[in-house]
C-alpha cells in the first residue's frame, strides 16, 4: 500500500500528527498516516510554483498526451484502484469497478480531447487598425481539496481540467480517504514532470487551512460542506484568489400523478440510496402528487427493504456503510428526530445496521412536511423523505425553497409538463424521468449555497483558465 505524500519529485512521510484510516465495513483501523507539516505544505507549493514555469508553456497536445497516459495507467490498474477505494470507503467492489473507474478514466480522456479544441470568440478588427484576440491561459497554482464520498473521482474532476488548462496543483484528499490518491501519486510521479501535481495529507482545519491561506496559491478548488466553502471564501478574500466551489445538495424529486410508477420506484431505489446516500445529488427529497402518493410510499418502501447491504459476499452488496461512526450517528439522529413527529411514519429501515461497521438501514420517511428538518437539511445517508403535494405550483415552490441548488428531477409522462416544470427549477441540473446520470461532456455544479464551480465539460476548462484579451495595433 502506498503511504507517502508526493512533494515535487520526492515521496515523503508526513511529519505531523497521525490520523487513523478506517475500514467502514468493520470499524477497524487500516493504518495510521501522519499529516504534512507547515514546511512540507510550503515545499509542495514551491514545487508547484517551479513546475508552473515550463508546464504553463506546454502545448495543449502535449498536455493531452500526459492526460491520456494517466487514463491508461488507471485503466490498467483498475482492479487495484477499485479494491483500495472499496476498502477505504466501504463501497461495494462492483460499484467502484463498474461505475466509478470507467467514469474516472473517461474524465481524463475527455479533458485530453477538450483542451485541444476549446471554442471562443473569433479574432478580428473590432477597432479599426487593431486586431483583437481572446486567449485562455492558466491561472497558476491550484490548491485542490476533495471530500470522502468519491475520492478518486473527485480527484479526477479536479486534476484533469486543472492540468489540462496548464495549471499546477497541490492536492489534498480527505483525511478519511487518502489511499487511492496516494496510489495515483505514484503514477503521476512517473508520468508527469515533477511538481505539476503534489499530494499532501492532513485534516481540513490544519493542512487544508494552511493551503487555502498560502500567499502563492492562485486558486482554491474545493468539494465539501457549505460551511467549509464559506471558510474558503474568507481565505480567498485576503488575496483575491479564484475559487471553485462544489458544496452540498438536497435534491428535490417531483413525481406527478401520471408518472410511470414502476420507473419512479426503480429510479428512487437506485438513485436515492447509491453510495449509501452519501452523494450531493442523491434523490432524497420526494414530492409526490396526491393521487400517486399512497402507492408510491407502499411500493418504494417494499422495494427499499430489499436493498442488499452488509452481506459477507461483497459482490451481492448494493450499498455499503456510511464513511464513519460519526456520520452514521448523524444520520441516525436525523431519523430519530423525524420519527418523533406525529405526522411522520418510518415505513422501512430507521435503525443502524448490525455489527461493528458503520451501516445504516435504507430508510423511507413518509408523511414529511416542507418545514421538517428531514426535508430541509442534508442528511447524506440512505434516507429518503416523501411529501405529498396538491398543485404543481406548490411542488415547484417547495422544491425551490431550499438553500441548496445542485440537482433535481421531474417524473411525468407529459413532456410539456416536464419541460415547463424543469424551466422553473433553480438547480444546476434537472433530470426528466431519471436522476443522477452524469456524463463527462456535461457540466455538474450548483446554484445558491451548493456553490458555483462547474465540474466536467468545457465549462470546467473555462473555470480553470483565465480569459485574456490581446490587442495588436497595425501601425
Ligand atoms: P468537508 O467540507 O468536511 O471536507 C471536504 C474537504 O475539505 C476535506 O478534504 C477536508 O479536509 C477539507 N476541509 C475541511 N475544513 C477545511 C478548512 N477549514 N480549510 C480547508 N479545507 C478544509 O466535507 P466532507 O464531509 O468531506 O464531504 C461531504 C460534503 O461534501 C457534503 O456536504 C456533500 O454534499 C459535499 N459534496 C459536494 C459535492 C458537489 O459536487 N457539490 C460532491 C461531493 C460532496
Amino acid at each position: 500500500m502506498d503511504t507517502q505524500m508526493l512533494i515535487g519529485p520526492k515521496f515523503e512521510n508526513g511529519a505531523e500528527t497521525e490520523e487513523p484510516i478506517l475500514n467502514p465495513k468493520t470499524g477497524a483501523t487500516i493504518l495510521n498516516l501522519p499529516e504534512a507539516s507547515q514546511a512540507q505544505i510550503g515545499a509542495a507549493v514551491t514545487a508547484a510554483e517551479q513546475a508552473f514555469v515550463l508546464w504553463s508553456r506546454t502545448t495543449p497536445a502535449q498536455r493531452s498526451g500526459y492526460l491520456l497516459k494517466i487514463a491508461d495507467r488507471i485503466e490498467a490498474e483498475a482492479k487495484e484502484f477499485a479494491a483500495l477505494e472499496a476498502l477505504n470507503c466501504g463501497k461495494p467492489i462492483n460499484a467502484v469497478l463498474n461505475d466509478e473507474i470507467p467514469a474516472i478514466v473517461d474524465c481524463y480522456r475527455f479533458f485530453a480531447g477538450a483542451v485541444r479544441s476549446m471554442p471562443g470568440v473569433v479574432a478580428g478588427e473590432y477597432l479599426p487598425g487593431h486586431t483583437s484576440m481572446v486567449r485562455r491561459d492558466p491561472i497558476g497554482i491550484v490548491a485542490s481539496i476533495a471530500p470522502w464520498n468519491y475520492p478518486l473521482m473527485m480527484m479526477a474532476w479536479k486534476l484533469a481540467p486543472a492540468i489540462a488548462g496548464g495549471n499546477t496543483v497541490v492536492f489534498k484528499p480527505s483525511e478519511q480517504t487518502p489511499l487511492t490518491a496516494l496510489k495515483l501519486a505514484r503514477i503521476l510521479a512517473e508520468v508527469l514532470p515533477k511538481g505539476v501535481v503534489n499530494v499532501v495529507l492532513g485534516r481540513g482545519d490544519s493542512v487544508g487551512n494552511t493551503l487555502i491561506n498560502h500567499a502563492k496559491v492562485n486558486m482554491i478548488s474545493i468539494t465539501g460542506d457549505v460551511a467549509t466553502g464559506k471558510k474558503v471564501l474568507q481565505a480567498a478574500a485576503k488575496s483575491v484568489k479564484r475559487t471553485h466551489l462544489e458544496l452540498g445538495g438536497k435534491a428535490p424529486v417531483i413525481v406527478f400523478d401520471d408518472a410511470d410508477l414502476g420507473a419512479v420506484v426503480n429510479g428512487l431505489r437506485a438513485f436515492g440510496y447509491y453510495n449509501a446516500g452519501q452523494d450531493c445529488t442523491a434523490a432524497c427529497r420526494i414530492y409526490a402528487g396526491k393521487k400517486i402518493y399512497d402507492k408510491l410510499v407502499a411500493d418504494l418502501s417494499s422495494a427499499v427493504s430489499t436493498i442488499k447491504f452488509n452481506q459477507p459476499d461483497d459482490t451481492e452488496n448494493e450499498i455499503g456503510p456510511l464513511i464513519s461512526r460519526r456520520q452514521r450517528d448523524r444520520v441516525s439522529s436525523f431519523v430519530e428526530r423525524a420519527s418523533e413527529l406525529k405526522h411522520i411514519e418510518i415505513t422501512t429501515g430507521g435503525k443502524p445496521g448490525e455489527g461493528s461497521g458503520f451501516y445504516y438501514q435504507p430508510t423511507v420517511v413518509a408523511g414529511a412536511l416542507q418545514e421538517d428538518e428531514i426535508v430541509r437539511r442534508e442528511v447524506f445517508g440512505p434516507v429518503v423523505s416523501i411529501t405529498r403535494f396538491s398543485e404543481v405550483d406548490e411542488a415547484v415552490n417547495w422544491a425551490n425553497d431550499s438553500d441548496y441548488g445542485l440537482a433535481s428531477s421531474v417524473w411525468t409522462k407529459d413532456v410539456s409538463r416536464a419541460m415547463a416544470t424543469a424551466a422553473r427549477l433553480q438547480y444546476g441540473c434537472t433530470w426528466i424521468n431519471t436522476h443522477f446520470m452524469l456524463t463527462n461532456e456535461m457540466p455538474h455544479g450548483g446554484l445558491k449555497q451548493s456553490g458555483y464551480g462547474k465540474d466536467m465539460s468545457l465549462y470546467a476548462l473555462e473555470d480553470y483558465t483565465a480569459v485574456r484579451h490581446v490587442m495588436v495595433a497595425h501601425a
